[in-house]
């Protein structure tokens, strides 16, 4: 007996529109995606800096149900994928359950009722099952910098770009991460200056960027992640992969920063991949421009039109762009869901997040978090995981289908996922690695970002969906039925 479900899926990002297609095709028309911007596509919606594009091969990153054969380059512009993101929309006939312009401000579960009770911008609305899926770099996060908010010029973030001119301007770029790193050399070719305010350098390794040949046939994408798997070796701390990994960046600071002094500059003191380790050929070239200067340290103070710099450098700058990352161990939406007892789940994850699966959380029944705790890759693309966690929410519905539920993970089956998600992070660079980074939580020294393991690994065991560990100690609440399966 399928009972017909109905189920909120909160955020159109490549996570929302994928789960979304696959109910669709799964045959539950029950759904419904709330998107508080006015279009789909997230991530690549909202950046549209110069530069933005993808920072692995994109043969890896389009749905495997739904493969991309027609990116004009290795590493397609953030535009393209945003439109490919539209055209799944338009394809798949996703539209009618699209609810644009709707912000979730408040999910409550009704444990009576064993219901989602939600309050949008657009009124209340109910569901059986919350997918949250409303990204992990979807929040910018401003940095307190004294003074900031009196600076007389344009200032703005990465992922909120302002696309009015900066032909004959001086710019300040606050940041050297992945995006700062795409961006820097485009506004070089725009600008009257740049100055590049670096607190930690990144490690930077080649990436052969090319243009399609038209007609040319695309690379095979299994032979792609069979390559980036093995990246994930190098991960580990103290392991040849590493040591050959930590080479080739070098080598490619070698080969384009001739200047020794720069290139003390240039080079971290931490392991690679302790920090997202970035793919760019021309970060180091416009760093060397005449009008571009490398301040290696961190602005303390904005006075009037002066970035003041933590080494007492200062600044006279016309725009002020802050590359400056995302909120993501602590994520805002956590706020806003409250489970079984009361909590939010922010105060369930007060020393970081924590999850079964890296897709359900003890005390919030028949809620499923796409792309949140432990289900980023800092190897491989993002799809991977959330292509599993997909298959783990439609055999969730089946399984809910058979029951009635509610579903509720256990608390014993979330503390082991979370024993064993610490127990490999252990012996990893991103812990071990001498950096602080945004995989990390500063609560708890805990990585809550990253799964610790390869993604085939991760789609082997959590693709599916699995009812023992929502059987077990004070967290059970339903029947065994068998193992089923969401991933067809
Ligand atoms: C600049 C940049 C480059 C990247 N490059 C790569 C790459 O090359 N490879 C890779 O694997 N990953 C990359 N990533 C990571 C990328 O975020 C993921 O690959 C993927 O796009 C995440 O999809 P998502 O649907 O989980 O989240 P998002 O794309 O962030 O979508 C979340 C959606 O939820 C909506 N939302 C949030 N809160 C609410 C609310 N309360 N109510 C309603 N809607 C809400 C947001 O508006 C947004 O549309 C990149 C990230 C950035 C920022």
């Amino acid at each position: 007996m399928t009972a017909a479900l109905d189920v909120a899926v909160v955020g159109a990002g490549l996570a929302g529109v994928g789960l979304g297609v696959r109910l669709r095709r799964a045959g539950r028309t029950g759904f419904t995606v709330l998107e508080r911007a006015d279009d789909v596509g997230g991530t690549w919606r909202d950046n549209v800096y110069p530069g933005v594009a993808c920072d692995i091969p994109s043969a890896l990153y389009s749905y495997s149900f739904l493969p991309q054969q027609r990116w004009s380059r290795v590493f397609a512009p953030g535009a393209e994928i945003h439109e490919y993101v539209r055209d799944v929309v338009r394809t798949e006939g996703l539209a009618p359950h699209l609810r644009l312009g709707t912000d979730l401000t408040s999910a409550r579960w009704d444990d009576d009722a064993g219901t989602w009770r939600l309050t949008t911008s657009r009124g209340p609305l109910t569901a059986r099952v919350l997918a949250t899926a409303v990204g992990r770099l979807s929040e910018p996060r401003v940095p307190e910098i004294p003074g900031l908010g009196t600076f007389p010029g344009r200032v703005f973030h990465s992922a909120r770009w302002d696309r009015s001119s900066l032909a004959g301007l001086r710019v300040a770029v606050v940041g050297t991460g992945a995006s700062a790193v795409q961006l820097v050399p485009e506004v070089a070719r725009e600008a009257a200056s740049v100055v590049v305010l670096q607190r930690t350098p990144p490690w930077v390794l080649p990436r052969g960027d090319r243009a399609y040949a038209p007609g040319e046939e695309p690379p095979d994408r299994a032979a792609l992640a069979e390559d980036a798997e093995l990246l994930f070796d190098a991960r580990i701390a103290g392991t040849r992969a590493e040591a050959d990994l930590t080479e080739r960046a070098r080598a490619h600071l070698r080969a384009q920063v001739p200047d020794p002094a720069l290139r003390a500059l240039l080079t971290p003191d931490y392991a690679v991949g302790c920090k997202r380790a970035l793919f760019s050929d021309d970060w180091y070239p416009a760093l060397q421009g005449p009008h571009v200067t490398l301040e290696p340290s961190a602005p303390v103070a904005v006075e009037g039109s002066t970035v003041v710099a933590a080494s007492g450098a200062r600044y006279e700058v016309d725009v002020l762009v802050l590359a400056t990352g995302f909120e993501t161990t602590r994520p805002p939406f956590a706020h806003l869901v409250t489970g079984r007892d009361g909590r939010t789940l922010a105060e369930h994850w007060a020393a970081g997040m924590t999850s079964h699966a890296s897709t359900v959380v003890h005390g919030f029944p028949n809620l499923f978090v796409l792309d949140g705790p432990n289900a980023g890759l800092g190897h491989h693309s993002a799809l991977e995981v959330i292509e599993a966690q997909i298959g783990y929410v439609l055999g969730a519905l089946d399984h809910l289908d058979a029951t009635g539920g509610p579903l509720e993970v256990s608390a014993e089956a979330e503390a082991a996922y979370t024993a064993e998600v610490d127990r490999r992070a252990a012996g990893t660079v991103w812990l071990r690695g001498g950096c602080r980074s945004w995989y990390v939580d500063e609560r708890s020294g805990r990585l809550t970002l990253l799964w610790p393991g390869r993604a085939r690994e991760f789609a082997n065991r959590f693709g599916t969906f699995d009812p023992v560990p929502f059987q077990e100690g004070s967290g059970s609440r339903i029947r065994a039925v068998g193992r089923m399966s969401g991933d067809r």
